[in-house]
């Protein structure tokens, strides 16, 4: 699928897979898995500006495009896990502030963040409000000079490790009761707390947060009132594609696998890859792996080109990638056979990470209403 991408982008492709190679893959085997950002993962993912990539070109950094954060998740993601989930923070906890925030916002906290001197996160799911965004309980009320906020977040990503979050709640306005704002939060706020930390099918620092009676001052709201909605779905729309592209990273790291494992194991006295039931298989697993590269980098490309009508690219290449990558995992432990299930084989390790996927940032269900919603629309 490089035919899609400029000499620039390729190189940078490249840039990130030796990246992932040389420094990713010994942290892995320094931390294993793990549900923390290790600092020493985060200092030399900003020393090389992966950071920078969620930084734009006025503040000194690369400008905000989707096709270089899906080349590095898609490198990162089946290598080690922190790392991809750590950049795919860094731009959901960031791209708000880009959106919607000040000047003053903008100068505080996304230079630190493209640094690497700010982790952050983006807070929007509640136990009672996931694919339902609008069942949001949350609620800031207007206090002196800022806001009351009380509630609760759930399956926060980085949750424990950040710094900062973005996050949404409830701000009643006269002609809209069920108007939605976006705040940022920093952590040391009094009421602010990790209620919980959260452990998943493959370690991933996950939390609760509570907000008990937290003062928010004013300067930390993000936009207007009533624009939170609109600031968390564009914000979702630009990193929905990168889950599919981290997807594409988790399924061809499990397709190399396989395919190693195949020329090597024998049996019935030849190697499994000699075997046509072998080879259709790994035939399948190329064919569905090009498929959702083409669909993530198209979305990525039209994104970059400033196409207004992407969402529905983004939600295809979220659904196609994630879907079609766990297949070709499943296959790959299948062409493993007994060892594909080994605890600390690669394949079973890739047969856990990927399962969030299809359920965060949007379920496959939900990408598939939003598709079919804008087809009705158009
Ligand atoms: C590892 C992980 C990391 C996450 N990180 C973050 C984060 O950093 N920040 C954050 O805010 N959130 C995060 N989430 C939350 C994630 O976005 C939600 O889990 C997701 O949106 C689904 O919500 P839910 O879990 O409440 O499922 P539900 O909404 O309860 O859905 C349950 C099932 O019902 C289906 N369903 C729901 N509504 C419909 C419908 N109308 N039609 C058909 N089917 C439907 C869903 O597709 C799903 O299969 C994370 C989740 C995980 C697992």
């Amino acid at each position: 699928m490089d035919f899609m991408l400029s000499e620039q982008e390729k190189q940078f492709k490249r840039f990130c897979k030796e990246f992932a190679k040389d420094k990713l893959a010994l942290l892995a085997e320094k931390y294993g898995e793990t549900d923390e950002a290790p600092r020493d993962m985060v200092a030399q993912m900003a020393a090389a500006g992966f950071f920078e990539l969620l930084l734009p070109e006025e503040l000194g950094g690369k400008g905000i495009k989707a096709l270089p954060i899906c080349l590095a998740r898609e490198a990162f993601a089946g290598v080690f896990c922190p790392a991809d989930v750590t950049l795919a923070m860094q731009g959901l906890g960031s791209y708000p502030i880009h959106l919607a925030g000040n000047p003053d916002q903008k100068k505080k906290y996304l230079v630190p963040v493209a640094k690497g001197e700010l982790l952050t996160t983006y807070a929007l799911t509640e136990p009672g409000a996931g694919s339902d965004v609008n069942g949001m309980k949350s609620a800031a009320h207007v206090e002196g000079e800022g806001f009351r906020l009380n509630g609760e977040k759930i399956f926060i990503s980085n949750g424990y490790s950040a710094n900062i979050l973005v996050t949404f709640a409830r701000t009643p306005l006269t002609d809209n009761p069920r108007a939605m704002s976006a705040f940022i939060l920093e952590k040391g706020m009094p009421g602010l707390s990790v209620a919980q930390r959260l452990e998943v099918i493959a370690p991933h620092d996950l939390v609760r947060l509570k907000y008990e009676n937290i003062f928010v001052p004013r300067e930390n709201l993000l936009g207007e009132m009533g624009q939170g909605f609109n600031i968390a779905m564009q914000t979702l729309e630009l990193f929905r594609m990168t889950v599919g592209a981290a997807a594409l990273g988790i399924g061809q790291a499990a397709f190399d696998s396989a395919l190693h494992h195949v020329k090597k194991r024998v049996q019935f006295g030849k190697p499994l890859a000699e075997f046509q039931a072998t080879q259709i298989k790994l035939a399948d697993m190329v064919m569905e792996l090009d498929a959702a590269r083409a669909l993530v980098y198209r979305a990525a490309i039209l994104k970059d080109r400033g196409e207004r009508a992407v969402g529905r690219h983004a939600s295809m290449a979220k659904l196609y990638a994630t879907e079609a990558s766990f297949k070709v995992v499943d296959q790959a432990v299948q062409l493993h056979g007994g060892v594909g299930l080994l605890k600390g084989s690669v394949v079973e390790r890739l047969y856990r990470e990927i399962r969030a996927l299809r359920i965060y940032e949007g379920t496959s269900e939900i990408q598939r209403l939003i598709i079919a919603n804008l087809i009705l629309k158009e």
